[in-house]
């Protein structure tokens, strides 16, 4: 590795929620400000940076399987590996690569001057280079908000992210004007728990009147938010319509019983009375969840109710996970854990509930006429974002790119609908 070339390179990759991706982000602008050039995944680089993650046993394996894959890559560069994982599980992965620098969580956004401070990394004039356009990205993820002690039984992250801690408001303000001014058009605002957003006094619903106040941000998004963070002085704020009709809404189970074994602060009736709430005020929303099956000690019955629940909520989009016992977790050594054949069967009965209901969703918007935010291009055929979430399809001119413009939906295609340009 030359610590002396003036445009070392630099890869950056990230596994898991989209707060990884915000950190990932950070980590590109620092990188960038350092005189580094950032690659494309994949392609050959001084260093390989992996923001990992550990929510279930499949992330752990993709970071180790990342980690041997960028080094037949790249035999003589410097892999990092940061993040959840990492914390977690140091000493696993140092045992693995010879040439591996493990950052916890805590370490994280300090990586270019940890690099730096280890002569591993030599600053030089930064490329005066827009960061958006240069990632060739849409949407800026902005971390608000990072950690959680709330300890819901299944869930291995408040013991990698420990101290709950929010940004100031004012530094959050400042970065999404910056990324506006790099071309980004849509921000989602991103953590770990955005609901429990509060920094002096401010609060969630605070922050997001300051954003709307003083950024000319086309488009704010929210991640994940409980019902109980969604009073109706918040629902208030959509009447502006840069904020995205579009909220997930972790339901994890239908079954009273199934969530106070897990921990969640809200019963099944709290959650459709938001549910309501929300579809009553905002036209056209999108509401997508999460859902665990096989929880355990979770019966049919139980399973029953979780996809009534959903039958009757009528989601744009369910990810479904099937459970997976974490370390460092309650429900790992709860009794009555579900045999592997009925939570296959579970989530087969699940995916298919989530495929009718994307559909019936999409299906809605035949024949209306909604803004795309144009992101990507392949063989002439660009995809985009509506406002509300939907993936939408057009062949256009090679000039739409993180542009908004107005598309006819026509009807099914992929994942998404297609549509046509006026
Ligand atoms: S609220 Fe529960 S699921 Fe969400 S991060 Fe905290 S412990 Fe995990």
């Amino acid at each position: 590795m030359d610590t002396n070339n003036a445009h070392m390179t630099v890869s950056i990759d990230s596994l898991g929620c989209k707060l990884n991706q915000a950190e990932a982000e950070s980590l590109t602008y620092d990188f960038v400000r350092a005189g580094c050039r950032v690659v494309l995944r994949g392609m050959p680089a001084d260093i390989c940076v992996l923001n990992s993650c550990t929510v279930t046993h499949v992330a752990d394996r993709k970071a180790r399987q990342w980690l041997r894959r960028m080094r037949r890559l790249n035999p003589e560069s410097l892999m990092v590996i940061t993040g959840c994982y990492a914390e977690r599980s140091a000493q696993e992965i140092s045992g693995m690569d010879g040439n591996v620098l493990v950052i916890g969580n805590s370490g994280k956004l300090e990586l270019v001057e940890t690099l730096i401070d280890r002569g591993l990394l030599k600053v030089q004039p930064a490329p005066v280079l827009a960061v958006g356009r240069n990632c060739n990205r849409t949407r800026s993820f902005i971390r608000i908000q990072e950690g959680c002690a709330n300890w819901c039984a299944y869930c291995v992250v408040p013991a990698v992210r420990k101290n709950p801690y929010s940004r100031e408001p004012g530094e959050v303000v400042a970065e999404i004007r910056q990324r506006y001014a790099d071309g980004f058009k849509e921000v989602v605002l991103t953590g770990t728990e955005i609901g429990t957003y509060s920094s002096g006094g401010c609060n969630l619903e605070g922050l997001i009147a300051r954003i709307l106040n003083e950024t000319g941000i086309e488009r704010i998004r929210l991640t994940s938010l409980q019902p109980h963070e969604i009073t109706p002085g918040l629902l208030e704020m959509w009447s502006d319509g840069r904020l995205c009709p579009h909220f997930h809404l972790s339901l994890q189970s239908g079954s009273d019983s199934v969530l106070r074994r897990m921990g969640r602060n809200y019963t099944t009736a709290r959650y459709s009375q938001t549910l309501e709430e929300i579809y009553r005020r905002i036209p056209d929303v999108a509401i997508t969840t999460d859902v665990i099956v096989g929880f355990p000690g979770e019966t049919a019955d139980e399973f029953g109710q979780t996809l009534d629940l959903c039958r009757q909520a009528g989601f744009a989009r369910i990810h479904v996970f099937p459970y997976s016992a974490r370390p460092l977790t309650a429900a790992a050594g709860m009794s009555g854990q579900v045999d592997a054949k009925i939570k296959k069967e579970r989530e087969a009965a699940m995916l298919s509930l989530a495929r009718e209901q994307a559909q019936a969703y999409l299906a809605e918007f035949e024949g209306r006429t909604m803004p795309v935010l144009w992101a990507a291009c392949s063989g002439g055929v660009w995809s985009g974002l509506t406002h509300n979430y939907i993936r939408v399809y057009a062949r256009g001119n090679p000039e739409l790119g993180n542009r908004i413009t107005p598309v006819c939906i026509t009807g099914l295609w992929r994942d998404g609908v297609w549509g046509e340009l006026p």
